[in-house]
């Protein structure tokens, strides 16, 4: 075997959560070309943009469609069921899907909050729950990879709920790593600087705002999807298998700063 593909994700099977746009089609594009299959979950109802791209690369995708902040225990358990009777087996989840609420924390509301911990947190433990009890079952390890924030290491402003549920992510993947490195099942996460997505499309609207992060980012630009999605593949590849329980920040240098 050559060493390079110990960085090769062949013949791998992975659920990654809200593949419609953004940084989650970014890494299912990368899973493709990198070998795996993927089930992709979002609420849109149509995937289309991402099923047009995998289509173009070749590759194998399977939307499924739900709504991660409604979604009980129970219906995350029938989501990985699911991606093991379409493909047969799941070696890769990554818990990408998330969602941000600004508003002033003296009036910020319990919608806020509970909308954002439900998918940014309740959804990551419970599926990756889910995800560790197939591996547990098929007894071939697997691997765990959440996207994170730089508020899983900042306080942010205007954005409590989110800095609570990302410094939240950060925290369980390494309970998670801490219990599961024994089932050869690797734990990690992703903190992604500022990317160019929807999720700061009110940032990059704010001119005056958005030229003070850009001045604060030493690589001098906002990240891209394709930025997080090659530390996505490593991630879930063999070459990663002795890395557990951390969180990677993906961000152009901003916390080095
Ligand atoms: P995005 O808004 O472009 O994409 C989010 C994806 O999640 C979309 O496909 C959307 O349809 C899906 N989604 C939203 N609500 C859903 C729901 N209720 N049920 C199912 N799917 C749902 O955002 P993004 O920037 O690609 O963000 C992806 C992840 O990266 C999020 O967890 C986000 O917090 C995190 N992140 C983003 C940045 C950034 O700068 N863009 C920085 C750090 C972390």
């Amino acid at each position: 075997m050559a060493y390079i593909d110990k960085f090769s994700l062949k013949g791998k099977v992975a659920l990654v959560t809200g593949t419609s746009t953004g940084l989650g089609q970014g890494i299912t594009l990368a899973y493709v070309q990198a070998g795996a299959k993927v089930v992709g979950v979002d609420y849109m109802a149509t995937q289309e943009d991402t099923q047009t791209k995998v289509k173009a690369l070749g590759g194998e995708f399977y939307p499924l469609q739900a709504d991660l902040i409604k979604a009980t225990p129970s219906d995350l358990v029938k989501l990985v069921e699911k991606v093991v009777e379409v493909y047969g087996k799941l070696d890769i989840l990554v818990n990408n899907a998330g969602i941000i609420k600004r508003q002033d924390l003296l009036e910020f509301s319990k919608d806020n909050w509970d909308s954002v911990m439900a998918i940014n947190l309740d959804t990551v433990f419970f599926l990756s729950q889910a995800a560790a009890n197939q591996f547990v079952k098929q007894g071939q390890g697997g691997k765990i990879i959440s996207i994170a924030s730089m508020l899983s290491y900042q306080g942010g402003i205007r954005v409590p709920s989110y800095t609570a549920s990302k410094s939240a992510v950060k925290g369980i993947t390494m309970a998670f790593a801490n219990e599961l490195a024994k089932y050869n099942i690797n734990v990690n996460a992703i903190a992604p600087g500022y990317m160019a997505t929807n999720n700061t499309q009110a940032l990059r609207d704010d001119e005056s705002r958005a030229g003070q992060i850009l001045e604060r980012i030493p690589a001098g630009r906002w990240g891209t999807p394709d930025d997080v999605a090659g530390p996505a593949v490593f991630l879930a590849s063999e070459a990663a298998s002795y890395i557990n329980g951390f969180t990677l920040a993906v961000d152009g240098g901003w916390l080095s700063r």
